[in-house]
């Protein structure tokens, strides 16, 4: 026989099933991934229509055999403004479908319900760069799996300091000696990829100390501190670089929101999606996240 519980989360995928019903996925603190069935969410007037991506609350389902149906739904936060704004919206179905790649049912998934949660906030407060969010996103997300590059000791000689590259294939970094040794090739961004460069000689990514420190930071702070830097648009490129190139090296799935994400990037006019300081406003203090 089920049993009614209650889970605090948030929807991270909605599918229209049938005329009125919509399949759900959460991500909760309780039970890590859960995919439930929201029976007349979407009849006008259910009280489960608010169930749908970005809600954050309480739901309360029963369980069955093999699957949750979704009884009621308490959305303590809709994240309105982000799913109203077109650039933080594609960047926030991205954070969705990541968290949805590798989230996993009754797994401890408290980690990355925080970090989705504090990110999507970050993106809706419009306080940081969208492409700064997104790579402290991945880049801890990847760590929160056991997927993030070392990048406080050389991989080679452990040394803390002087460390210059990041070779993705190795999954870390290198201090300017060893990479030396190694006759690492600086990457170039875009087209060239880690590999091998000309002679059998490796192409790394040459971090700049404030890239590394970037990097530092997101992997080690406090998720409830990640977002409260600024980076100059040259170190922010050159962490999107690396980043990037540790994506694809490490994330075996083609994530249609980056798609979609990527393809706007490029036919959008300068300045319209790349966030402009003008229209940065306050987060005056949002309620309704205790996880
Ligand atoms: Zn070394």
């Amino acid at each position: 026989m089920g049993r009614n519980i209650v889970l605090t989360g948030m929807v991270i995928s909605a599918i229209p099933i049938g005329e009125y019903d919509r399949r759900i996925t959460l991500l909760t603190k309780e039970r890590g991934k859960v995919a439930a069935f929201a029976r007349g969410a979407r009849r006008p007037g259910s009280q489960l229509m608010a169930a749908g991506p970005f809600s954050f609350g309480q739901f309360e389902a029963y369980e069955g055999r093999s699957s949750y149906t979704v009884s009621k739904a308490d959305i303590s936060h809709y994240f309105r403004e982000l799913a109203a704004d077109l650039e933080g919206a594609y960047y926030g179905f991205y954070f969705l479908e990541m968290a949805d790649y590798y989230a996993r049912e009754n797994a401890d998934e408290i980690h990355m319900l925080k970090l989705l949660y504090r990110s999507l906030q970050a993106l809706e407060s419009k306080r940081f760069d969208c492409r700064l969010v997104r790579r402290a996103f991945e880049l801890r997300a990847m760590a929160i799996n056991g997927e993030g590059p070392n990048v406080f000791s050389c991989l080679k000689c452990g040394r803390e300091e002087g460390l210059r590259w990041l070779h993705v294939e190795s999954g870390g970094v290198f201090c300017e000696a060893c990479g030396k040794d190694r006759g690492f090739l600086p990457a170039a961004g875009g087209g060239q990829r880690a590999g091998e460069g000309s002679m059998g000689r490796a192409f790394a990514y040459r971090l700049e100390e404030s890239a590394l420190y970037a990097m530092q930071y997101i992997l080690s702070s406090d998720i409830e501190k990640l977002y409260c830097f600024a980076l100059s648009p040259s170190v922010l490129e050159a962490l999107g670089q690396a980043v990037d190139a540790y994506v694809r090296r490490y994330i075996d799935r083609e994530f249609h929101s980056l798609a979609v994400l990527e393809q706007n990037e490029r036919f959008a006019a300068p300045g319209i999606l790349s966030g402009n300081p003008k229209s940065a406003v306050a987060n005056n203090g949002r309620t309704g996240y205790n996880i």
